[in-house]
């Protein structure tokens, strides 16, 4: 592993003690530091150029007060930078709905989308005392459907049975007419996923989005995908008004860079972090100290 991004800059750090004022000297060699450290933690090259710039505007001709000196100083700029670009404050599921409030979950074959909708099944029972139902639109593989229904079952949650003869639109619709007539708060569900990004299934998610209303429409994606995770969140945004983001295998070794940019793609807060393969392994997304571990 890289020495960490405190690491390299203390000896900037060190040049600048007894100064004042952050000069713009300063501020380049320290930027230097930072693009290699985003880079390093695959956050995209377009994402990174914009986050240095907005940094750079921040940090030219700041004052140094109190103690502080002008290194310090610029490294709190990045990581509160960092943080804000990711996320301000914890952001949990919205449920403002009428009952069932609907939740799709979107992403690419492997993302992790099957075992966050366990997940998230749970948390929802667990923190928020909801009685949730989810169901399987994934027609095309049949392990999925009885992957669902296995992990639900740990959740303590109830499924609802689809098969691969059926169309996505009418599971849904069904899942949510049960839903509707045996009170349930939440309906969770799952949809087919590919290993790359295909129009028919974009069609097909747009379609299951506009038959079901989902309150939230939560994009899921695995953080070790790195730069290919802008791509990804790219076409998901170009096709569903994406609510927000489950960024998963986070207990992975990667620096987690894709939440930088997966963040700034869509526009949507960054809800959880899948941190293990287990069914209580989902955490509520912390942007603050998800920035000390990009920066390393
Ligand atoms: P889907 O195709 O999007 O439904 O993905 P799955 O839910 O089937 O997950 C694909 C693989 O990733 C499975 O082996 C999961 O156990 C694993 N997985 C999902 N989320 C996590 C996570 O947060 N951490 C780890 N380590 N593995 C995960």
């Amino acid at each position: 592993m890289a020495s960490t991004l405190t690491d390299r800059l203390s000896h900037l750090v060190k040049t600048m003690r007894g100064q004042a004022r952050i000069t713009e000297s300063n501020v380049q060699d320290m930027l230097r530091e930072v693009r290699m450290a985003l880079l390093e933690a695959d956050v995209a090259l377009p994402v990174v150029r914009d986050f240095i710039a907005r940094v750079k505007d921040k940090a030219l001709g700041q004052e140094v007060v109190g103690s502080l000196n002008p290194g310090q100083v610029l490294v709190s700029i990045v990581q509160k930078e960092l943080a804000a670009t990711m996320g301000e404050g914890i952001s949990d599921i919205n449920l403002a709905a009428q009952p069932p409030a609907v939740i799709l979950m979107a992403g690419l074959q492997g993302a992790g989308k099957t075992t966050t909708t366990a997940k998230l099944a749970k948390h929802l029972i667990e923190r928020r005392k909801k009685k949730v139902l989810t169901v399987s639109a994934d027609v095309y593989r049949p392990a999925a459907i009885e992957q669902l229904k296995t992990v639900t079952k740990q959740a303590g949650a109830e499924w609802f049975p689809s098969a691969p003869d059926q169309k996505p639109r009418d599971i849904a619709l069904a899942a949510l007419d049960h839903a509707k007539r045996h009170y349930f708060d939440v309906l969770l569900v799952d949809t087919a996923g590919r290993l790359a990004i295909d129009e028919a299934l974009m069609a097909e998610i747009r379609e299951l989005h506009a038959t079901i209303h989902p309150v939230e429409t939560l994009f899921v994606v695995d953080a070790m995908q790195g730069q290919d995770a802008v791509n990804t969140a790219r076409a998901f945004k170009e096709a569903l008004p994406l609510t927000g983001v489950v960024l998963t295998k986070l207990d992975g070794d990667s620096r987690g860079g894709a939440a930088l940019s997966v963040r700034q793609v869509t526009g949507a807060p960054i809800k959880f972090a899948g941190v293990s393969e287990k069914i209580d392994g989902l955490e509520v997304f912390d942007a603050e100290r998800h920035a000390g571990r990009v920066l390393g």
